[in-house]
């Protein structure tokens, strides 16, 4: 093992102290892995959010994590639906490098996800998912050892059921059992967490109606935010009541926003619009001061975090950086651009690339630009495309070469095969909300 890790709570040192951090000079500190705690949530503004700046009350227990946390304000999804996305959480790897872009993808064992590099570096894994795309078909549980897809396996509607009080539950029972292990437990533990309710269909919570409503979709919507926050704030609670916190990180994101008419539609996988790849990223790390960081980060760098976190290399294949360094305030990342992508069929065939500056999108359908100066036009309202000939000949050979990179990578997956989805699948997807749309 590389690590030199004591007992988990034999040492004096760790006390009141949380993690003690290797440390450059040598010291003779104690050297522990914390433990990881990752909390998602399905289909997720983060500008419905408080500590996003939202008005309404959706995230009471959000905004107190926050204020014990790294808020990062800009942070972008690789791609507006659940596959993609967290296929990309997982792997580091843009869309078109992990090749997870339609139903009918899974990602193949030859790629290694976060959680098989935290295995292979000590870590006890577990996940509890909620959602079909997070179930073995698709291949996102590679390195879980303990993976309970109870919750996918029960839904006929998974868009109908309310999973939040069952996640925050099975996690609670994984964070007791491991404090009642910990006189025995050696090993730091890494623990995927993903809250499905917010996803459509929107449904009414009679805890959170008075203060929502319930005639509008936003404000059911926002209803299930603040009921799956109301979970998560138990669930943070119960690791810090069982004396977990001040040993263990967590983070907390989600796979994409939803779109409420802010470009004409709604739902989301559709577009590669802010409204729906701007997401929440927030970061708590015993020991670190609780800070904000304004500057555009990616969905890919949160693995090399972890990893760095949790003091193991980064991911070999890795396009992502670690943000650690900005943990301590006062320093500016110089990361590549986000590379997002939507591919999921010909009808929804978009890809961009996102700066601090600029967002470029091209429909590859008609081969048309669309460019936002981000700080001037956050929403993406107005397509300064036509008028800034210069910029879109720039950033369509920046378009071009990140992509390309990402192509590369694929193309040494030689065992990536699409499932062989048969009528019988297909319909369950649709029970399950989802349709081919088209
Ligand atoms: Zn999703």
């Amino acid at each position: 093992m590389m690590h030199l890790r004591s007992s988990r709570f034999v040492g004096t040192v760790a006390a009141g102290m949380a993690l003690t951090w290797a440390s450059c000079g040598g010291a003779k500190e104690q050297v522990r892995q914390p433990n990881i705690l990752l909390i998602t949530v399905d289909t997720l503004r983060a500008d419905h959010l408080e500590p996003y700046g939202y008005g309404r009350p959706t995230s009471p227990a959000l905004a107190k994590f926050a204020e014990q946390s790294m808020v990062f304000e800009d942070a972008q999804s690789s791609a507006p639906w659940t596959l993609p996305s967290f296929a990309s959480l997982m792997t580091g790897l843009p869309s078109a490098a992990h090749g997870c872009k339609t139903f009918y993808s899974s990602l193949a064992p030859s790629y290694t996800t976060l959680a098989e590099e935290l295995l292979a570096g000590g870590y006890d894994t577990a996940a509890v998912v909620s959602h079909v795309f997070l179930g073995r078909p698709y291949g996102l549980h590679q390195g879980f050892v303990h993976f309970d897809d109870e919750l996918v396996l029960e839904m006929t509607r998974s868009d109908e059921v309310i999973s939040s009080p069952s996640v925050t539950a099975k996690g609670l029972a994984f964070l007791q059992a491991k404090a009642d292990a910990a006189m025995d437990e050696e090993r730091p533990w890494f623990l995927w967490l993903h809250y499905f309710d917010p996803h459509a269909v929107y449904q009414a919570h009679a805890s959170q109606t008075p203060t929502f409503g319930d005639q509008r979709d936003l404000d059911l919507y926002d209803g299930e935010i603040a009921f799956t926050d109301s979970h998560i704030g138990r669930l943070l609670d119960g690791l810090d009541d069982l004396g977990l916190g001040e040993e263990t990180v967590v983070v907390f994101t989600a796979d994409h926003g939803e779109e409420f008419g802010d470009h004409g539609g709604r739902d989301h996988g559709h577009t590669l619009y802010q409204e729906l790849l701007h997401q929440p990223l927030i970061l708590r790390v015993p020991g670190v001061p609780a800070g904000r960081y304004s500057s555009m980060v990616r969905s890919i760098d949160v693995p090399a975090t972890l990893l760095d976190l949790a003091m193991l290399p980064p991911a070999a294949e890795s396009f992502g950086k670690s943000l650690r360094p900005v943990l301590h305030g006062g320093v500016e990342l110089d990361l590549p651009p986000a590379l997002a992508e939507l591919d999921r069929n010909e009808y929804r065939n978009q890809i961009g690339i996102i700066t601090n500056e600029t967002k470029f999108l091209i429909d590859r359908r008609t081969n048309t630009p669309s460019l936002f100066y981000r700080d001037r036009d956050r929403l993406e309202k107005h397509n300064r495309a036509k008028g800034s000939p210069q910029d879109v000949a720039a950033l369509r050979i920046e378009l071009r070469d990140l992509f390309d990179d990402a192509i590369k990578v694929a193309a040494t997956h030689t065992d990536r095969v699409d499932q062989e989805l048969g009528a019988a699948d297909l319909q369950d997807l649709n029970k399950t909300g989802y349709s081919g749309d088209e």
